[in-house]
């Protein structure tokens, strides 16, 4: 054999004979077979590193709706108004990584309006799931104006570098759902009377946020620090969803209603929907609640909740891919035991919700305090192999619920 032949492929090993191509670097050889080898599992990578785009590519707003039909009871209008804004929110991502035309496609913030409990954080949660793309929830009430006690509003970005792992290119894509945005409507009509560092300040801050640029944000949180070393992230693609209860907009709507035509024509007191007024919600009635312009104007997709009636509690109960009742089965299941719910013990659960009015909120305090007892005994209880609840065993332990439960459910 002469000197050449005897070099090997230094990955597998394999001789030089036994290989199409064998090349040679500085103390080191590589096979053909090896280099395709390596090149799959660089394109592998890449492939997952750029997943969300891939895989939203094959998610149509129709695919989203019905993937947020699995854990989402009712709520049909916002289901869609939101699918639509994801996936031209993810379209626009592409169009920027592919610019030829130079046309701007404006992001697509959501603003959701809807009682406490109807699904709105949900919601958001769901969307984030399906695309696998970082998700943080921000408590809109906790911040205020640079320089005042509170929290920067550039700790929400914190949170969602956080449920990142610290990975600034995949916090880039996240999304981040701010919670009770209506807390920081401007008090009062004059925005000059007082200083208001948390509620027109806030907004005034958001907006840098919210429309895309570079956040200085602090990997710690809380308040910026002078020798604090902060990490620099472009919002250019994070979804902003916010939601609120916006108590009392109601009042708002049917005042505009009342004096404006919609459309072609005028829209009579008759035609209203009068139980769910919230349908009818325009930028115009966040701005005559206390949003800025300027705000409303960088969340242009605005949606609503219908509150939950007891149809839709009932089937929050038995229906989602993760329903309270199924939850407890499972739970039971895992002991031995079937565990079963007589229709009226459900009525009764729901009804006790309605009563507390926290939406579908109240029903896992309700449950908990029903089941207690009986997750108490049954690890401990081999005999039991079935359980049943009956209205009477569930109106019995609603009895022993103290009202502060429910406030913090
Ligand atoms: P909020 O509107 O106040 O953000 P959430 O989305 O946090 O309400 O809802 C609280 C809990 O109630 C959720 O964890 C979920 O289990 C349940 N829930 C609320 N609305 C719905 C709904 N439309 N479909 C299914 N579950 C719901």
């Amino acid at each position: 054999m002469s000197e050449v032949e005897k070099v090997n492929c230094s990955f597998c090993g394999k001789n030089k004979q036994d290989t199409n191509i064998l090349i040679a670097g500085n103390s080191a050889h590589i096979c053909d077979l090896c280099i395709q080898q390596a090149h799959e599992i660089v394109k592998e990578d890449f492939v997952s590193k750029n997943s969300i785009i891939d895989d939203f590519k094959l998610l149509k707003p129709k695919k989203i709706k019905a993937y947020l039909d699995d854990f989402v009871i009712g709520q049909n209008d916002v289901k869609k108004v939101i699918s639509v804004a994801v996936y031209n929110h993810y379209k626009r991502i592409l169009h920027l990584e592919n610019d030829q035309d130079n046309i701007d496609i404006e992001k697509s913030n959501i603003i959701m309006v809807g009682r406490t409990g109807t699904g709105k954080t949900l919601i958001a949660k769901t969307i984030a799931k399906l695309l696998n793309v970082p998700f943080c929830i921000a408590d809109a009430t906790v911040l205020t104006e640079a320089g005042y006690v509170g929290e920067d509003v550039e700790s929400i970005l914190t949170r969602l570098l956080q449920a990142a792992d610290y990975d600034i290119s995949k916090a880039e894509r996240g999304i981040v759902f701010i919670d009770e945005i209506d807390k920081i409507a401007r008090r009062g009509d004059n925005p000059s009377i007082t200083r208001d560092v948390s509620g027109e300040g806030v907004q005034q801050a958001m907006l840098k946020l919210l429309e895309g640029t570079i956040v200085n944000v602090p990997p710690q949180g809380g308040r910026k620090h002078p020798d604090q070393k902060m990490i620099a992230l472009n919002t250019n693609n994070i979804l902003f969803i916010s939601g609120g209860a916006f108590d009392g907009i109601e009042q708002h709507i049917s005042k505009r209603m009342n004096t404006r035509s919609i459309g072609f024509r005028s829209i009579k007191e008759d035609d209203l929907d009068a139980q769910n007024i919230l349908k009818y919600i325009s930028p115009a009635d966040l701005k005559s609640f206390g949003l800025i312009p300027e705000l409303i104007g960088r969340m242009p997709v605005v949606s609503y909740l219908n509150p939950l009636d007891s149809e839709a509690l009932k089937r929050i109960l038995v229906e989602p891919k993760n329903a309270l009742i199924k939850q407890y089965q499972k739970l039971f299941e895992i002991e031995g035991i079937i565990l079963t719910f007589d229709r009226k013990a459900i009525d009764i659960i729901v009804n006790k919700a309605i009563e507390f009015s926290l939406g579908a909120r109240g029903l896992r305090s309700i449950c908990e305090t029903i089941m207690l007892d009986l997750m108490y005994n049954a690890p401990s209880d081999k005999s039991k192999k079935e359980v049943r609840i009956t209205a009477t065993y569930a109106k019995n332990q609603i009895s022993k619920l103290p009202f502060t439960n429910l406030d913090a459910a």
